[in-house]
């Protein structure tokens, strides 16, 4: 089948959160995934936009940018901002680690992505953005039988 691709761009209210995980959701139907696989992509890109709002654009909101694509029976999406960056991503993505603690995060959001996706890698720059790729391998009909 051809690659399918999509682009979503939003400002990081909180509201736009749930639009965001219901749109790459009904991308994915394409590939008949099983409840499971669907609830760990839409969990993931929750995880993944939260953190544009809370932490990419304090002060501010800002655009944030979903891409979407789907080759084979893979998806790779892409979520990107151009907000406060991350100094340290080895710390960032340690379990437990949030720079937020008194906002009551718990600092799992890129451990759950991480645990939910095949795939997952962090990009950024301090001062400049921070840009998340993650992919997931939905299971065929067979394997879901
Ligand atoms: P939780 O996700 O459990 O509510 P959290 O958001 O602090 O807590 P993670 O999602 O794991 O935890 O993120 C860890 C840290 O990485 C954050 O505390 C923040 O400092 C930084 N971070 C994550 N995403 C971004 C981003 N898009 N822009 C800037 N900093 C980020
Ligand atoms: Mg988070």
């Amino acid at each position: 089948m051809a690659k399918n691709y999509l682009k979503l761009q939003f400002y990081s209210y909180p509201r736009n959160q749930s639009f965001a995980r219901d749109a790459v959701a009904a991308f994915c139907l394409e590939l008949n995934p099983s409840l499971s696989d669907l609830s760990d992509v839409k969990t993931a890109v929750s995880e993944a936009v939260t953190n544009c709002t809370v932490h990419a654009y304090k002060s501010a909101p800002g655009m944030v940018t979903v891409e979407c694509e789907i080759e084979g029976c893979e998806l790779h999406i892409k979520i990107s901002d151009s907000g406060e960056g991350i100094a340290d991503i080895e710390k960032a993505v340690q379990p437990f680690y949030t720079s937020l603690p008194a906002d009551e995060r718990s600092g799992m959001g890129f451990t759950i992505m991480q645990t939910f996706m095949d795939d997952f890698s962090v990009n950024s720059v301090k001062g400049e953005g921070t840009v998340v790729y993650m992919s997931k391998r939905f299971k065929t009909e067979v394997e879901n039988a």
